[in-house]
């Protein structure tokens, strides 16, 4: 089996934080070249949750931007909070563990292959049904 092993979680631990930086860094540059000159409070702000929305000053693209990233950083959140319960890499469908692999490939992923795929065919089939 592919079954994450400690250091895997270890591991991913350490990707996702690196990933969290990432977006906040690309949040606060994406902020300072919008001439806004208080950037880092408001990065601050998406960082512990608020809504960007509250900056009306910015563009609607700002904001889409900021959107997309403020849901990145949310499901990096989610990842780390799960590992912080002692969850982390167990898929959310089926309780399995996430075959290390897939973690390293996609380190925000809460269901395994099996249930990823078993929920795209239902989202589809509900599509078509619609
Ligand atoms: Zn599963």
């Amino acid at each position: 089996m592919n079954s994450p092993t400690l250091s895997d979680i270890k591991e991913l631990e350490i990707t996702l934080r690196a990933m969290r930086q990432d977006v906040l860094d690309a949040i606060r540059v994406h902020l300072s070249s919008s001439g806004d000159d208080e950037p880092h409070r408001l990065a601050n702000h998406i960082a512990d949750g608020d809504s960007p929305a509250e900056a009306a000053f910015l563009s609607d693209n700002d904001l889409a931007l900021l959107h997309h990233e403020q849901s990145d950083l949310a499901a990096i959140d989610a990842a780390l909070k799960r590992i912080e319960f002692g969850v982390g890499g167990i898929c959310i469908e089926c309780g399995e563990p996430i075959p290390a692999p897939r973690l390293r490939a996609a380190p925000t992923a809460l269901t395994c292959l099996e249930c990823q795929a078993r929920l795209e065919q239902q989202a589809a089939t509900q599509h078509a049904a619609a």
